[in-house]
């Protein structure tokens, strides 16, 4: 057969590997396949097959029950090991992200390819090993061609639909994180990935950083250029704080209305005055006109900064206690400044 000369190779063909120590039956394997519009690769044993799957990252496995070195049945097993393993990291991950999903952890999560078993036809106890050991389905030899076409066919459907699902979810995910305004993390965000870091950094006895600031006399701005205008300038200092927080890796959350939050771990009381300079300047480099303001006639914010090393006996909201403290001192010595306070453990 010459058909696989005239597959042309694109990057939304499915890819499937094919384990099989036969060569003849890889070779009907591969030109079936083919015509069906699949991108194959082949391997002779399951050792072969863990690594094409690292390599490759298939859509589906298509796996030969007996073979030399690694059978069908211990390779599907170390492959739903991999998948476990790849569940632990993605939860350890979730949590270290303070509850919530990227795309990694979410593939991580729930991704699982496909694996089509190719048993013997005399051999019925086998097809409960195979979904023992994680198949997804299986497939008797002799070939039934036409079942192989329909069984790779829902299975390829299925984990597209997986991924569809995942796709949907992560959206969700993100709306329930994000501050609509803005695009800065929201308030229920940050509490999650407050806590979080205060129970890791406790553990760590490292030091924690946190900055609440807030825009100067925000409501006469509203009140004179009216509410789209403080909009865009919601979105302006907040891309300047984000701008702030990639620097360092830092956290920035849209706190309340006009006031904003930095989480910072492992930075010190220096560090984080620092970092609360560049972007009190940052602000006030935007130059956005405000002639109401009492302190300028940009722009400008008040910034209060708190930090300590976390314990297990106090908890994140005395961190948020003295940064606010910090804050309201700030705004009360007549704004457009930084406060630093210490929350000694
Ligand atoms: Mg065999």
């Amino acid at each position: 057969m010459s058909g696989k000369s005239f597959i042309s190779i694109s990057n939304n063909q499915p890819l499937i590997l094919v384990a099989d120590d036969d060569k003849t039956m890889r070779l009907l394997l591969r030109e079936f396949m083919e015509q069906e519009g699949y991108q194959v690769v082949e391997v002779n044993n399951g050792k072969q097959c863990l690594e094409a799957y690292a390599d490759k990252k298939p859509d589906l496995i298509l796996i030969d029950a007996i073979m030399p070195e690694m059978d069908g049945f211990t390779c599907c097993k170390e492959l739903l090991q991999i998948a476990r393993n790849n569940r632990a990291i993605a939860l350890a991950n979730y949590y270290d992200n303070g509850g919530s999903f990227d795309s990694t952890i979410i593939s991580g999560l729930w991704g699982r390819t496909p694996i089509l078993m190719i048993t013997g036809l005399d051999d019925p106890a086998s097809v409960d090993r195979a979904f023992a050991c994680g198949a997804s389905d299986f497939v008797t030899k002799p070939i039934h061609w036409a079942v192989l076409r329909q069984r790779v066919r829902r299975l390829l459907e299925q984990a597209q639909l997986y991924k569809q699902l995942e796709a949907a979810n992560q959206a969700l995910q993100k709306l329930a994180n994000v501050d609509g305004l803005t695009g800065v993390a929201n308030r229920r965000h940050f509490d999650q990935y407050l806590n979080s870091q205060w129970l890791s950094l406790a553990q760590e006895q490292a030091q924690l950083s946190l900055i609440l600031c807030d825009i100067d006399y925000f409501k006469l701005y509203n009140d004179k250029y009216g509410h789209p205008a403080g909009d865009i300038c919601l979105q302006r200092v907040a891309g300047v704080l984000s701008q702030s927080a990639e620097k360092i890796q830092g956290f920035v959350a849209r706190y309340g209305g006009e006031e904003f939050a930095l989480i910072m771990p492992y930075t010190s009381a220096t560090g984080a005055v620092r970092v609360a300079a560049s972007m009190q300047a940052g602000i006030r480099e935007l130059e956005i006109i405000h002639t109401e303001s009492g302190v300028s006639q940009y722009v400008t914010l008040s910034l209060g900064v708190g930090t300590t090393i976390p314990t297990f006996e106090s908890s994140a909201h005395d961190l948020i206690q003295i940064a606010d403290k910090a804050l309201y001192q700030a705004k009360a010595q007549g704004r457009n400044r930084i406060i630093l306070k210490q929350l000694q453990a």
